[in-house]
């Protein structure tokens, strides 16, 4: 590429990029034969809204269906073998670049990065950085207080109403928070008798959070001091079920 940037026509060129995938390569990294050049030959894959793959080459463009494992290429429909382009969506799907077949690509409610939803999910997308799943150990941002995620309410900030009857976004605590953001709900954990397990929570006082007002929680030594009351099978829990 030796367009330069921030210039108008370079602006232009990276839309059309965005919807009309260059070209790209991997590297060999040891691979031989197919593989090999599933990887190095430059191929632009593209998903289809019926689950298959447009793979564009130098040599031809052509339709690719890993699920039934064909390809409309003369490697895949007369010699029946794995050809390079269904080996080159394995790879990028893998490696996260494209959606796999019956999901759809998406952008994170909270800071816009490309996300893959399934396909029939309309509930606001979140980037694995954002999204937090039910039993998630995660810590307030304004108060730095320990909470347990208990569900994700499918409402946006400001159509999120509390028990005070006022709506999420409102709250000048959450004044540094996107009112687009979804809305989770959690439980502080000093409220939860950790004996009792996570399903408990469900019994608990639960507080509404805009998603990125709660930062996910790896177990440092601070956070297991604050989790001290519980019992191992409860504290293994709580690390099985939160982000890695
Ligand atoms: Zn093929
Ligand atoms: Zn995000």
């Amino acid at each position: 590429m030796t367009h330069t940037r921030n210039t108008p026509a370079s602006k232009d060129r990276s839309v059309v990029a965005r919807s009309i995938r260059e070209k790209t390569t991997f590297p060999a990294a040891g691979y031989a034969g197919r593989t090999r050049r599933a990887r190095e030959e430059p191929m632009a894959v593209r998903p289809l809204r019926d689950g298959r793959y447009v793979v564009e080459t130098e040599g031809g463009t052509y339709v690719a269906d890993v699920e039934a494992g064909t390809c409309t290429c003369p490697d895949s429909s007369i010699r029946h073998v794995r050809c390079k382009h269904l080996r080159r969506v394995a790879i990028e799907i893998t490696a996260r670049l494209v959606p796999a077949p019956g999901e759809r690509t998406s952008a994170c409610a909270v800071c816009g990065r490309r996300t893959f939803v399934p396909m029939f999910d309309h509930a606001p997308s979140l980037c694995e950085r954002h999204d937090h799943a039910p039993g998630d150990l995660v810590r307030d941002r304004e108060t730095q207080s320990l909470l347990v995620v208990v569900r994700a309410t499918g409402e946006r900030a400001d159509e999120s109403v509390t028990e005070q009857g006022i709506l999420v976004s409102d709250y000048e605590t959450n004044a540094n928070y996107g009112r687009h953001e979804p809305v989770f709900e959690a439980v502080y954990v000093d409220s939860v008798p950790l004996s009792g397990g996570v399903a408990d929570l469900a019994n608990r006082t639960r507080y509404r959070f805009p998603a990125s007002r709660l930062r996910p929680v790896e177990l440092d030594f601070a956070d297991s001091e604050a989790v001290r009351g519980a019992t191992d099978s409860t504290r293994s829990e709580l690390m099985q079920s939160s982000p890695v």
